[in-house]
């Protein structure tokens, strides 16, 4: 089944995430074919769990730290998230890596910590503009999966993996689908059958020319999730 995830980043109250999901569900509700997940940020997590309490709509984390508990003033466990109902957490997101200088070894251990709670990590990876100008697209990309990944084989199948290309998130600058599909198809060479979606200003006239990809089995939307009605519409690209 395809995934349609929505990462809010750091937007939101808890009550704007109210309104929002009290919008949002009745649109959705129809939704059969479509696998839709609302990555909140931390502080309203609980509040949109109840909400999501019995509906097609599943909850996910922007983040988690790889130790279950401790000295580690700020951060939030996976023990934790799945304390409050999360089912996925999106790990690797580029603003985590070049921003809070997240390295390919914390993002390891941060898909065992997923994996040892029965979250689901959603590992994202992708090259800089001046990767892809220098034509290392394909060699970043397969060094960040195989470091994220490394002693992982087995564990393929409760793993989902977004190509995020840094230069096209929030930028209104997306790849083109063909270039996603190649950059896909490489993923799921390098790893086996993965589940691989795309994210990168992704929003309501483009989602279904990247779904209509045969190796686009998702999106990973960030602005254009941050209203119900436009989130929707992406979903039904999907449907
Ligand atoms: C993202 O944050 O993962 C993302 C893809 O953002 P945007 O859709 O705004 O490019």
């Amino acid at each position: 089944m395809k995934l349609i995830a929505a990462n809010w980043k750091m937007n939101k109250t808890q009550r704007e995430a109210e309104e929002y999901v009290s919008k949002f569900l009745p649109l959705v509700k129809d939704v059969t074919k479509t696998e839709i997940l609302l990555c909140p940020p931390f502080t309203s997590l609980c509040k949109v769990s109840q909400m999501l309490e019995g509906s097609n709509v599943k909850l996910g984390a922007q983040n988690c730290h790889s130790e279950k508990k401790g000295a580690f003033t700020g951060e939030i466990s996976t023990v934790m998230l799945k304390d409050l109902g999360v089912e996925y957490v999106i790990v690797g997101h580029s603003e985590r890596r070049w921003i809070f200088g997240e390295s390919d070894e914390i993002i390891h251990k941060k898909i065992v910590a997923c994996l040892e709670e029965g979250l689901r990590p959603i590992l994202c990876v992708g090259e800089r503009w001046e990767d892809r100008e220098a034509g290392m697209t394909f060699k970043v990309i397969e060094t960040q999966i195989k470091l994220a990944l490394s002693g992982l084989d087995a564990f393929v199948s409760k793993i989902d993996i977004a190509y995020e290309p840094v230069w096209a998130i929030g930028t209104g600058n997306p790849a083109t689908p063909e270039d996603a599909q190649l950059v896909h198809r490489f993923i799921k060479d390098l790893v086996g059958p993965v589940r691989v979606l795309y994210g990168g200003s992704v929003n309501t006239s483009n989602a279904g020319d990247f779904l209509r990809m045969p190796d686009v089995d998702g999106l990973l939307v960030g602005t254009a999730s941050l209203d119900p009605e436009s989130f929707f519409q992406i979903i039904q690209a999907s449907e």
